[in-house]
């Protein structure tokens, strides 16, 4: 269901030894522009392309040099390190008939501690014109570098190859969906909400005491079912709840540090509620941490038998609950009955929509197509004076949706400004319910002294 993750390949180097013109042959369009005087500003570019069949991330760094620091490989470092530290790969791109400079020296020590992949690449080497700076590149002590010919097309297929060779083997699944896993679920609350009733009922079968003497073999009891659709799910720390039971603590204290236990182990989490109850401060508290943990959300409004005037009650909770907490905007809500089953079939098509919303991935041009929107409908606020620079976004992983928007000084975006564009991140691509992060990270550099 969700791809894997792309392998990211940045490009970096010099300005004008050929990044964007390398970027356009790789990425077989042209979208960069390239120009001929050195240190134009231009806009960093990020595209898929195919290379040999593999599809890759491709991010170009030129025109992120511009950033303040006074050297050349500072301001190489610092436009390039946040791409860098997303790399899977760098090429790291010299200009074969300059040579080797000092300041790709400087660059090539930096790049060498950052713990990536290298490839070389000598661009411009069309003809015959580069031999003696080719074997020049050798002393950067990155392997050997391979030459092409970025404008006229030449090496081209033969450095696709070179950089498939580098990639990792196996698609990147560090935060991939394995359709064959079970969902992993866990049902959380304050004490007397509801859970093990809730429990037992979507087993179907009373395995769960709802009492306080559990007996030891039930927690072996399998705790899998399948949703309507007959795809797994497990529900995670059922024992937890169980266990609980025995140990002596206060209530509040008990129900919010067995939680935490349940969010480690769970994906989806259904925070459960007594409605007929109202919410009190100690469910904000547990929804605040399944946002802290990065979980996908939905509320059970449980005890709706129970419940006078429902729309109230709903609407009571649902306000305090978006009051309270950001990204609970828009989240799933089912009201149901534990003890009488009312309302229960609703409660696994919505974890499973939860799920995927999680899961989500925006492909990076929509992303920033929605961007410059947002950008324009609400412009960038000055921070000491000047405006801030944000450049362009991207989806950095899933589970939860996490998003870098790089530019100029971006990590002094203030609060409400990151607050308007997760909002509206939220609102565009229909995240409701799942805790999004931002991240802002600036191209403005750590590494000024630093060589
Ligand atoms: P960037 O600043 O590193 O992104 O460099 P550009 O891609 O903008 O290219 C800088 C200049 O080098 C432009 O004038 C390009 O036309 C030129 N250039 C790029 N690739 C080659 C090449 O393979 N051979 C030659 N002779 N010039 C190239
Ligand atoms: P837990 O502490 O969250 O596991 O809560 P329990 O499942 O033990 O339930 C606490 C009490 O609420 C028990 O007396 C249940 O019978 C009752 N209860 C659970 N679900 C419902 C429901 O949907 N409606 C009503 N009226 N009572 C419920």
């Amino acid at each position: 269901m969700v791809p894997p993750r792309l392998p990211v390949v940045v490009i970096a180097g010099r300005p004008n030894v050929g990044k964007s013109t390398l970027f356009n042959r790789l990425a077989g369009r042209r979208i960069a522009l390239v120009a001929d005087t050195p240190g134009v500003t231009r806009d960093s570019k990020d595209a898929e392309a195919q290379l040999r069949g593999r599809m890759v991330r491709l991010i170009d760094t030129a025109g992120l040099e511009e950033a303040a620091p006074e050297t050349l490989a500072g301001r190489m470092r610092a436009g390039s390190a946040s791409a860098v530290s997303l790399a899977d790969l760098v090429l790291f791109v010299l200009d074969a008939r300059a040579g080797v400079t000092p300041a790709d020296e400087h660059f090539g020590q930096w790049l060498r501690r950052q713990g990536k992949p290298v490839l070389l690449v000598a661009n411009k080497v069309e003809g015959r014109a580069a031999g003696a700076s080719i074997l020049d590149a050798y002393s950067l002590g990155l392997g050997d570098p391979v030459g092409v010919s970025a404008e006229h097309g030449e090496g081209v297929a033969n450095l696709m190859s070179e950089i498939v060779d580098r990639l990792p083997r196996e698609p990147v699944i560090d935060d991939t969906a394995d359709e064959d896993r079970p969902l992993k679920l866990a049902i959380v609350g304050r004490p007397n909400a509801g859970k093990s009733t809730l429990i037992n009922r979507l087993l179907g079968t009373e395995r769960m005491i709802t009492g306080p003497e559990p007996g030891l073999t039930r927690d072996a009891v399998a705790t899998t079912l399948s949703d309507d659709q007959g795809r797994a799910i497990e529900l995670v720390d059922t024992a937890g709840l169980r266990r609980r039971a025995r140990v002596e603590q206060p209530l509040e204290k008990m129900s919010v540090s067995s939680a935490i236990q349940a969010l480690k182990m769970a994906e989806v989490v259904v925070l459960t509620l007594d409605a007929a109850g109202g919410i009190h401060d100690q469910d904000l508290q547990i929804a605040r941490l399944i946002e802290r943990e990065g979980r996908a959300c939905i509320v059970a409004l449980n005890k709706w038998d129970a419940v006078a005037d429902r729309n109230a009650a709903r609407k009571a909770i649902i306000e305090r609950l978006e009051d309270s907490l950001a990204q609970m905007k828009g989240v799933a809500v089912v009201t149901l009955s534990a003890l009488t089953g009312a309302g229960i079939d609703r409660l696994l098509p919505a974890v499973r929509q939860a799920y995927e919303v999680w899961n989500k991935r925006i492909p990076t041009g929509e992303l920033n197509r929605w961007f410059e929107h947002a950008l324009q409908a609400h412009q960038t606020p000055l921070v000491s004076g000047r405006r801030l620079k944000l450049r362009y976004v991207t989806q950095a992983k899933a589970r939860p949706p996490t998003f870098v928007v790089f530019g100029t000084r971006a990590e002094q975006t203030p609060e409400d400004y990151s607050r308007y564009l997760v909002n509206s991140l939220r609102d565009t691509f229909k995240l409701p319910g799942t805790p999004i992060r931002l991240q802002l990270r600036g191209t403005k550099n750590p590494f000024v002294n630093d060589g």
